[in-house]
């Protein structure tokens, strides 16, 4: 029996040695907030990295989607998916809007681009998407629909950082884009996140709305919130950003170490890359077919449990089965029935830069010899 705990994910942590100095120079400058001189770093870093022009930094992955609703004036009602984290259906919800779900691709995880149409009525003013694991939706399919109906695009590309097709960031794609910095997630600056988008002006006007609206000393243009981002974590997500493509690389490993012991595993299934496209490996799941696999999903799930091995139901239950969410009549299960398939038989498995080859080998038997 194996008394460490294997937990789903751990956090990047930069080098403390090298983040003493940066503190100490934070502390010298005495400007700790309000786009200081860290902030204006990281912003110019990221644009840099992830291969974009327009980027606001945010304290958190949540505020993002809200401001961008705002940014772009969207209201009425917003298609979206039901297979995310809440945030995304919360962030509608924030700005009085009706989410309208729509179910999704069962291989890629995505919204099913085949049903969007069907879902749009004369309040659809949006599209709001989820890169699912870091796996790109059908972004030419989704913004041909947009442009016929005359709808905004907002992609929560929270598992999406870093990933490009053919060299070109996934980030790009719609009128706007999100990204989470949260603690578990690929790149980290322990809670962070930031809005992508196209032009100057737009930029301009999501800081604004990231503080408190204003445009000057004496001059509020809209209701915005306090969504910003301070000097130490700024500070933090720049030596962070150094190491995030070696962490990227040894996800990689993992994730063809996890392919190649499962691949003959009767009743589980995973994602395969892409071609074309540069994965970030945020999240290994796994898929169980209880008929094959002779054991269900939360048999599975719980029996590793008791072998200290925490991997994640993600994402269930579906965000249109919570209380705020389930009267809507888009959120029946005959409307979604391959997001409830999908978030029945999902088990995210450990994975993180860090994580020893022992572990692997113990969450590995775990699944195979159950
Ligand atoms: C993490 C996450 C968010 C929210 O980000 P926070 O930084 O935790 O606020 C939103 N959407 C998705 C898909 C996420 O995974």
């Amino acid at each position: 029996m194996n008394d460490k705990q294997i937990t789903v994910t751990s956090p990047l942590l930069p080098p403390l040695e090298e983040f003493i100095p940066y503190l100490q120079d934070i502390w010298g400058r005495k400007w700790l907030t309000n786009n200081g001189y860290y902030h204006q770093k990281l912003e110019e870093a990221l644009c840099d990295y992830l291969g974009i022009k327009y980027i606001s930094l945010f304290t958190n992955g949540t505020l993002p989607l809200i401001t961008a609703l705002q940014a772009l004036r969207i209201t009425g009602e917003v298609i979206t998916s039901p297979y995310s984290f809440v945030a995304t259906t919360h962030s509608l919800w924030w700005n009085g809007i009706k989410p309208v779900f729509v179910d999704i691709d069962p291989v890629t995880c995505n919204i099913d681009t085949n049903k969007i149409e069907a879902a749009i009525t004369p309040k659809t003013t949006a599209i709001m998407p989820v890169h699912v694991y870091g796996n790109p939706c059908d972004m030419q399919r989704i913004q041909e629909i947009a442009d016929i109906y005359g709808l905004k695009v907002i992609y929560d590309a929270a598992h999406a950082f870093g990933v490009t097709i053919k060299g070109k960031s996934v980030l790009e794609a719609g009128d706007m884009s999100t990204l989470s910095f949260h603690a578990t997630k690929v790149f980290n600056t322990i809670e962070g996140g930031a809005l992508v988008c196209r032009d100057e002006q737009t930029k301009k006007r999501i800081d604004y709305l990231k503080n408190f609206g204003f445009a000057g000393e004496t001059t509020v243009v809209a209701p915005g919130i306090n969504g910003k981002m301070d000097e130490i974590r700024s500070a933090y997500g720049l030596l962070n950003l150094k190491q995030v493509d070696k962490a990227i690389d040894k996800r990689r490993q993992i994730a063809n170490q996890y392919r190649e012991a499962l691949k003959d595993v009767e009743g589980v299934t995973f994602m395969a890359d892409i071609p074309d496209i540069r994965h970030n490996y945020s999240y290994f799941p796994i898929f169980v077919d209880a008929e094959k696999y002779g054991v269900t999903r939360d048999e599975l799930y719980f029996k590793m449990q008791e072998k200290n091995i925490y991997g994640r139901r993600y994402f269930y239950p579906l965000i249109s089965t919570f209380s705020t969410y389930r009267g809507l009549e888009s959120a029946r299960l005959e409307n979604l029935p391959a997001a409830t398939k999908v978030a029945d038989s999902v088990i995210c498995l450990p994975m993180y830069a860090d994580l020893e080859k022992n572990d692997i080998k113990t969450i590995l038997n775990a699944i195979i010899k159950r």
